[in-house]
């Protein structure tokens, strides 16, 4: 069955328009989403191909048979850069204008303008190179695109399988012939005006599902980061904390929590400043980074306060984890020897259970204790109180 051409015609340039303006409206409200203004360009572009390679038989054949194709390869190319720049990479400036460039150029030897079907042949293989490079950009950042490209990937898959097959089977029809319906080719030249359809939908909407995907992203990662130190913040540890407390719980292992606060920290920030104060905190957040485990939990939790959850540990183990964190911010070299110290305090899901809350609020009682014997110390809640008294 053949698809009404002119129908099919009309009706692609009008959604290839309407999307690309959908999809640059997108990209004004996100301006940081650039491969919406690439994808948006690539549909505005189509669409305007698509009128020019229809202006058969007016005397300009120039117009269809050069510049049509050539603005039809830029969208193409268009569309290879949307998704490279999605992928993190910068746009290829001589890749992006190569097709159209190449077209220019054969179309300047008369064998080539004047054979229909050598120009479908190069046309068919331009436009599955651009789908193959672009397919390559997906594949190659598979795994730091942090969101679904599968369905992008199989459809720009299907599109470059079509136009190399394309490239074999297609003789070409002449636009006067398509336009009537007449003629060996027409069924393959209205499929192909489907096909275009199916794609340019398809790869806007999994692109702007995309899209979203990654900002909603990166706004949960900014809404669990402690902004001054980069790790987890309060919500980030209740969140986290609670997981690690029910593996723990389930696997039947201890979980402990060290509840550090940095010692006169006040007095510190009014004798040296602010900013020796952040970077104070900056160097504890990385302490912590480089003593504890990658499976442990740890956040800053307050201004100068900082939790950690430390799976598969018992007491002992947590007030050795402990001590190590609490000598390390000790010896470092930021501020003299003893102007920097953290009081700790420890407690165990082994004396409390794995309630996040209430170990929380026995290792303040903990930590305090620290604070009340000197400071610059870790404490058990054990040591005020036995854990079965607790229990
Ligand atoms: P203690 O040994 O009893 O814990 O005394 P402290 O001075 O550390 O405790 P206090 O609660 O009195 O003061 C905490 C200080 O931490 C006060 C506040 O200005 C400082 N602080 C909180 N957040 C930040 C921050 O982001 N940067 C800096 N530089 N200081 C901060
Ligand atoms: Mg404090
Ligand atoms: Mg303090």
């Amino acid at each position: 069955m053949a698809l009404h051409i002119p129908t099919l015609l009309v009706v692609s340039v009008f959604i290839f328009s309407l999307m690309g303006l959908l999809t640059f409206h997108a990209w004004l409200r996100e301006r940081r989403e650039r491969p919406l203004a690439y994808l948006g360009g690539m549909m505005l572009l189509a669409a305007i191909g698509m009128v020019l390679v229809s202006w058969r038989d007016q005397g300009v054949d120039f117009v269809p048979k050069i510049l049509g194709n050539m603005v039809l390869l830029l969208s193409a190319a268009l569309n290879w850069t949307a998704m490279r720049v999605f992928a993190g990479r910068a746009p290829h400036a001589l890749g992006l204008l190569a097709g159209a460039g190449l077209w220019l150029a054969l179309c300047m030897i008369p064998a080539f303008y004047h054979s229909m079907t050598v120009r479908v042949t190069v046309y068919s293989l331009l436009v599955g190179g651009y789908g193959a490079v672009t397919v390559l950009e997906f594949w190659r950042s598979r795994q730091s695109l942090e969101v679904a490209c599968t369905p992008a990937l199989v459809l720009t898959v299907l599109h470059t399988v079509f136009y190399i097959v394309r490239s074999i089977t297609d003789q070409g029809v002449g636009m006067s012939q398509a336009l009537k319906g007449q003629g060996v080719g027409v069924p393959f030249f209205s499929f192909m005006l489907f096909e275009a359809m199916v794609y340019v939908i398809g790869i806007a909407y999994v692109t702007l599902a995309m899209v979203k995907e990654r900002v909603e992203l990166r706004f949960k990662a900014a809404a669990f980061c402690d902004a001054l130190t980069g790790i987890g913040n309060r919500r980030a540890f209740m969140v986290h904390g609670d997981h690690l407390l029910l593996k723990g719980r389930d696997q039947d292992k201890p979980v402990a929590l060290l509840l550090c606060d940095l010692d006169n920290f006040k007095r510190l920030n009014d004798a040296f400043g602010h900013q020796t104060g952040d970077q104070a905190l900056i160097a504890f957040s990385q302490v912590l980074s480089q003593t504890l485990r990658k499976d442990d939990v740890f956040a800053r939790i307050g201004g100068e306060e900082f939790a950690c959850l430390l799976i598969d540990t018992d007491e002992e183990e947590a007030v050795q984890a402990a001590e190590r964190i609490r000598e390390s911010f000790a010896h470092l070299p930021l501020l003299a020897p003893g102007l920097l110290s953290v009081s700790i305090g420890v407690v165990t899901s082994q004396a409390l259970g794995y309630d996040l809350s209430r170990l929380l609020s026995q290792a303040d009682e903990a930590l305090y204790d620290a604070k009340d014997k000197g400071r610059n110390r870790v404490h058990t809640r054990s040591w005020r109180a036995p854990a079965r008294q607790l229990g």
